[in-house]
């Protein structure tokens, strides 16, 4: 048993969720874990071929029925998420993105045909989805996106820009959301689709090792039915979001315990002052706080997929275990890094590489304002967003 389970929560978890757990944590250990500290500083990582591992083991879209897809429960989910982001934020995001975002929304709100040419495929990894919500001028406040989706005869025009879609430099179909005269609607774009496309975005500090793009619309001509036909209003993609940021606030906390076995076992062995770092009762306040917060974050990821299980999860619920999951989890990664001391900037160590991650975790899905503000509206009754 982990010494930072110290609320012996694994035991409250059902056996093929436990197992789900270790496969993903051992194929994270082989595939994941010794290469990514080279990936993350080369900004480069094998998307393709991790996700078609990843689809093998039945983790893109694993919360999802039909199509080639696993089925599994809220909390095995949620349980993967983590153990994925205790490998590194990038490689979550890979398959959030590609499950909970991507297929989700064709599988919610997609036709049966579009359901059919795209989830297998995307389940199995072979065909790589993007989710393109955030444009340059419009990201905290998608209902002003300026993207628009125009009728000629039977086709859609789509014009405009999509910016910060992750895995969009290598995506194969692109969720597109844009204005249309009744409102929001989503598109199934094929990424191949004369007039899209998609540059990298490069030079980020955080989430290095994950492809970002910009997407740019230029009188994309689609047929009438690349038109996800049951996505109507803003609801649609914030119900996308939803789901994806309930596998955050597992995520996050994969982070954080990667930061904290790494800090615990810096501490243990490290002298100074002639005793090891863990024997200083300052050293041992801060390892005792983040094990508090991290055992916290536990039980409230728990709590929320049960809630997701049993149908009954709010997205007001899903704000709060974002907001606090992330946010203690990037204070925990900071905290540990002080206690790595000089080495806890080096790449040779996962800390400062799990916090520079959480910072894009914490913007992403909803910023931590955002959720702040979601909290306020359930607790007043009143709108603080303008
Ligand atoms: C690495 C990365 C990957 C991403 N991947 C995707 C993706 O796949 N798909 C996608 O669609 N988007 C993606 N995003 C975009 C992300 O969702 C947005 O960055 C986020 O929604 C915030 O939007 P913004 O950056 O435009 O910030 P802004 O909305 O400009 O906000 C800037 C600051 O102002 C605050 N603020 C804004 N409005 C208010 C208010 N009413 N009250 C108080 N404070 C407010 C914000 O909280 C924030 O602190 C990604 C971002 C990153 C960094």
């Amino acid at each position: 048993m982990s010494p930072l389970d110290l609320l012996d929560i694994d035991a409250s978890l059902g056996e093929e969720e436990r197992q789900i757990q270790a496969v993903v944590r051992q194929l994270v250990d082989d595939r994941v874990r010794p290469h990514v500290a080279g990936w993350y500083e080369d900004g480069q990582v094998p998307a393709r071929e991790l996700a078609r591992e990843f689809g093998k083991l039945g983790l893109l879209g694993m919360h999802l029925t039909g199509y080639g897809c696993a089925g599994a429960s809220a909390v095995a989910y949620g349980l993967a998420c983590l153990e994925l982001e205790a490998g590194d934020s990038g490689i979550r995001s890979l398959v959030s993105v590609q499950g909970s975002l991507a297929m989700y929304a064709i599988w919610r709100f997609g036709s049966e045909e579009q359901k059919q040419r795209w989830l297998p495929a995307m389940a199995a990894g072979e065909a790589i989805g993007c989710f393109g919500l955030t444009e340059p001028d419009h990201g905290s406040d998608p209902a002003s996106m300026a993207t628009r989706a125009r009728r000629d005869g039977d086709d859609w025009i789509l014009s405009g820009a999509k910016m910060w879609i992750t895995n969009a430099p290598i995506a194969d179909v692109g969720v597109i959301w844009a204005r249309t005269d009744e409102g929001v609607r989503g598109f199934a774009v094929p990424m191949d689709t004369p007039g899209v496309t998609a540059r990298e975005i490069r030079r980020k500090m955080s989430l290095r090792a994950s492809l970002t793009g910009e997407i740019a619309l230029d009188d994309v001509r689609l047929p009438g039915d690349a038109r996800l036909p049951e996505a109507v209003g803003l609801k649609a993609p914030l119900s996308c979001l939803t789901e994806a940021r309930h596998g955050i606030v597992w995520g996050a906390l994969g982070a954080a315990r990667d930061c904290l076995e790494t800090a615990l076992s810096y501490a243990t062995t490290r002298t100074q002052f002639g005793r090891p770092l863990a024997g200083f009762q300052l050293t041992q306040a801060k390892l005792a706080d983040m094990a508090v917060e991290w055992n916290k974050g536990l039980l409230l990821a728990l709590h929320l997929g049960r809630l997701a299980d049993a149908g009954k999860l709010r997205p007001e619920q899903v704000s709060v275990g974002k907001l606090n999951n992330v946010r203690e989890a990037l204070a925990i990664a900071r905290e540990c890094r002080t206690i790595l001391g000089a080495n806890g900037v080096s790449g040779e160590y996962p800390v400062m590489r799990h916090a520079n991650n959480l910072e894009s975790v914490l913007t992403y899905e909803g910023t931590s304002e955002i959720h702040q503000l979601v909290i306020g509206q359930r607790l007043t009754g009143l709108s603080a967003f303008a």
